[in-house]
């Protein structure tokens, strides 16, 4: 008897055994994905993990539904990845196979609803009025899928009615497997081959002289087929000729054309490669010497090199030798819907060797991606993607880039596995060999001192491209403002003043706001009430141009109250500022100027981003307000002032990074200024204008607030002295969270007593409950010389006997390993 072990795309921990037949078993190979029957009816796609003869002793196997691949999806480097993502990261390989696979590679059984063939009629009143729709539409098609039943009785839970219909032996239901990747065609048009000799030809000529837009249409194609070898789509045809699509369906229809159809990518890029790379200045050809020679030494090196150095294009001389080589290389961003200016400057260098791999790509078009990356045809060499691109299945890889290594989206969140893509791109490096380039203006903490202590290569650039300024950095004192009246809404007089003369010199300018919506909380003035998210422990944000109130947490959303929900007073009014007021305020302040607004209310559409980004380019856009979207690595030309409304939001943030993160927020949002002659100019608006965070940013002093830094993660026992796992207990019933946390502690002070790892908590964070579930945290704090294995292993034991205590098996915990 033969068996496969498979992993299934769920949260279980184990792999599960399943019976294949001994032709079967000589077929499949470790990578392929089979179709298999779980639980009482479903379906799922499973990955096989190993082919053996060892029969399971606690169950019977059950057998495989069908075989999906001809060839393994996934790659052997990519499983022993996965592997070590599921153990550092404390969830299951399932999890992380759901998470990297596309979605349409995962195949869903879905019920359908079918016809019972012996149903005789029994009159108008056998039926209700909802079913009889259902037994309507049943006589028209074969075959209905749930939510077709759902749109024709148009309401969402149609079991009662199926359940009534299957009784009543109308119908039965069945579960069917479906493969959702469908290949794109596209119709291509030839010649028939019946017209292939010269005397055939101008018979048909003859034929056609009085139709003449037919005539002309295969005189077209003849051109072409002259000049060019490659299929003509029937598309083109249409357009260079000239004539409606009847025309051309009428010479197909005759004969005289044939039609077919080949198989495409959705995202291709069809232009060629149009430019070479650049010539390295002086700075840049040291860095990129230094970052060869370390190399040679190191698996990884920091490239830190200040905003506009020219990153990119030392980042491109690598990619040239790497592939150069015959290897793959992965570039990785914080978040690719904002890189359009980049993925165009690597298409212009690299040509269709660049491959995109995005979120807001369709599921097909990621299928596409991933199959070249697993054949390593030469179309997705080189791969730009963000934190989930490192999931890919890579067989070659010589370099790996990430560039913004200090931001914190590399770290993925919800759901599991809660992988940090920066530090899984060290590990992922050293299985295949590569060497890892770590690039940032602004280096995290953790980062510069692996460098410190010599783990990892530094490189640095200190001097712009082109001999452009660093940007001039002023903090005004928005406390002083507003004591002497110089403040108008939440601008200064210095701002003010700042963005005149830039609009007078028709120069562009950008203002940071790390808030959406118009304000965070609405207020009444009489009895001081504010509306709160039902759902969540926040107030409701006022969106201004919905005129809403909404939850940043859940999406609750409500219309705007005029009134006192409390007590009925007019006398409302709004506390804090978010983007959508500053945009308001600019246009009282400059009624000439255009204002654009850039947060993810505004960037919603898959190209609403660029859009907004093409038009800022364009001048149509005078003045853009964003959140810490607009920090991204942006290059314009034309923006010469750029503004932080207030920075002491960012400061007060209660977390051990909050320093940290202002500092490197500053600097980058600053760095959007004068990327040309100009020296370019920062207005931080501020309470606190002698801060240590704001001064040291002001004055680009990176050493003088690493140094703080370290120290005081140093002194307070923080990454990188220590290692941090948080858990988080997740429940409805708010005494379950208490108690099971609470239980769950007394296990973690029994285990860890002596050991020098730190148990805190648990504690309820900031906002208490989200979507009706409360929340509360334990963090562990393990120190640097116990092995972090032995203890996740602890944790893991104590988490067995917690889930075998029936009253807190319904409590959720997250295992967040190295929490951002
Ligand atoms: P960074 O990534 O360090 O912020 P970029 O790589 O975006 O900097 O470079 C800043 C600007 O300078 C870009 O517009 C880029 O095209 C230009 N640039 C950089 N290096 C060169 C070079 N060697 N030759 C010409 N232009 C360059
Ligand atoms: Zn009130
Ligand atoms: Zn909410």
């Amino acid at each position: 008897m033969h068996f496969i072990d498979v992993i299934l795309p769920i949260p279980l921990t184990k792999t599960f055994v399943y019976q294949v037949s001994e032709r079967e078993a000589a077929f499949l190979e470790k990578g392929m994905r089979v179709a298999v029957p779980f639980g009482k009816s479903k379906i799922y796609t499973a990955l096989v993990y190993a082919i053996h003869q060892n029969a399971p002793t606690a169950y019977k196997a059950k057998e495989i539904d069908q075989i999906l691949d001809r060839a393994p999806v996934v790659s052997p480097q990519q499983l022993q990845f996965w592997e070590w993502i599921a153990s550092y990261y404390m969830c299951s390989l399932g999890e992380v196979f759901k998470a990297a696979i596309p979605a349409a590679l995962l195949l869903e059984s879905e019920t359908i609803i079918l016809p019972n063939k012996n149903f005789q009629w029994k009159g108008e009143e056998f039926f209700s009025d909802e079913e009889s729709l259902v037994y309507e539409a049943l006589q028209h098609q074969s075959a209905l899928k749930i939510q077709e039943v759902s749109d024709i009785i148009d309401r969402k839970n149609v079991l009662p009615i199926l359940k009534s219909l299957i009784d009543k032996e109308v119908i039965h239901l069945k579960e069917e497997v479906y493969e959702s990747y469908k290949p794109k065609l596209l119709r291509y048009v030839k010649m028939h081959e019946d017209y292939s000799t010269d005397e055939a030809l101008s018979e048909l000529l003859d034929k056609l002289s009085r139709a003449k837009k037919q005539r002309e249409v295969v005189l077209k194609l003849f051109s072409i087929e002259a000049v060019t070898k490659k299929p003509i789509l029937v598309k083109d045809l249409e357009t260079e000729s000239q004539v409606s699509s009847a025309v051309v369906k009428s010479l197909i229809d005759k004969g005289v054309l044939e039609v077919y159809h080949l198989q495409t990518d959705r995202v291709q890029y069809d232009g060629q490669e149009t430019m070479d790379s650049k010539i390295l200045n002086e700075y840049q050809s040291k860095a990129l010497t230094g970052i060869e020679q370390q190399f040679k030494v190191k698996d990884v090196v920091l490239l830190h090199g200040v905003t506009s150095s020219g990153k990119t294009e030392v980042y491109v001389k690598l990619i040239e030798q790497a592939i150069a080589k015959g290897e793959q290389v992965l570039y990785l961003l914080p978040e690719i819907a904002l890189t359009t200016q980049l993925i165009k400057r690597l298409q212009q260098y690299f040509g269709e060797k660049v491959s995109v791999y995005h979120s807001k790509y369709s599921n097909n078009e990621r299928v596409e991606v991933w199959n070249h990356i697993l054949k390593d045809d030469g179309r997705a060499q080189i791969v730009l993607g963000a934190r989930s691109a490192i999931l890919l299945p890579f067989k070659n890889l010589g370099l790996i880039i990430v560039d913004e290594e200090h931001e914190v989206s590399f770290k993925q969140f919800d759901p599991a596995p809660r992988y940090h893509a920066r530090d899984a791109a060290v590990v992922l490096g050293k299985l295949h060999q590569s060497k890892v380039l770590l690039g940032t203006a602004t280096p995290s903490v953790e980062t510069y001192y692996n460098t410190q202590k010599d783990k990892y290569g530094l490189v640095e650039i200190n001097r712009r491209y082109a001999g452009v300024l660093m940007p001039d950095i002023e903090l005004t004192d928005i406390k002083e403002k507003h004591r002497k009246k110089r403040m108008k809404g939440h601008f200064s007089d210095r701002l003010i003043e700042a963005i005149e003369e830039a609009l007078e010199l028709g120069e562009q300018v950008i203002l940071f706001q790390n808030r959406r919506g118009y304000a965070p909380i609405l207020e009444c003035q009489e009895c001081g009430n504010s509306p709160q998210c039902p759902n969540c422990d926040v107030s409701l944000t006022y969106h201004h141009y919905r005129d809403q109130l909404r939850c940043h947490y859940c999406g609750h959303a409500m219309a705007m109250q005029h009134s006192c929900i409390a007590c009925g007073s007019n006398d409302l009014t709004t506390k804090g500022f978010g983007t959508e007021q500053i945009a308001h305020e600019l246009t009282d302040l400059f009624p000439k100027a255009k204002v654009g607004r850039m947060d993810s209310d505004t960037t919603r559409g898959k190209y609403s981003y660029e859009k907004l980004l093409t038009s800022f380019e364009r001048l149509e856009i005078d003045i853009l307000v964003g959140t810490q979207m607009l920090t991204k690595g942006l290059d314009f030309r034309k923006v010469s002032l750029v503004g932080v409304m207030n920075a002491d939001s960012l400061l007060n943030f209660p977390d051990f990074r909050a320093h940290e993160r202002s500092f490197q927020l500053i600097q980058q949002v600053s760095g959007r200024a004068s990327r040309t002659q100009k020296r370019g100019k920062v207005i931080i608006q501020t309470y606190n204008p002698y801060h240590q965070i704001l001064q040291q940013a002001s004055v680009n002093d990176f050493q003088g607030m690493y140094k703080d830094q370290i120290n005081e993660r140093y002194q307070f026992k923080y990454p990188p002295f220590i290692r941090i796992v948080k858990l988080v207990f997740r429940h409805r019933d708010y005494s379950k969270v208490n108690e099971s946390s609470e239980w769950y502690m007394q296990a973690l002070k029994t285990v860890f007593k002596g050991s020098g790892t730190q148990v805190l908590g648990p504690v309820f964070p900031a906002v208490a409950r989200i979507r009706n579930e409360y929340l509360k945290n334990i963090i562990i704090k393990i120190p640097a010389h116990q092995s972090l294995k032995k203890t996740k292993q602890a944790i893991l034991k104590i988490d067995k006997s917690f889930q075998s205590i029936p009253a807190y098996r319904s409590v959720r915990i997250i295992y967040n390993v190295d929490p951002q």
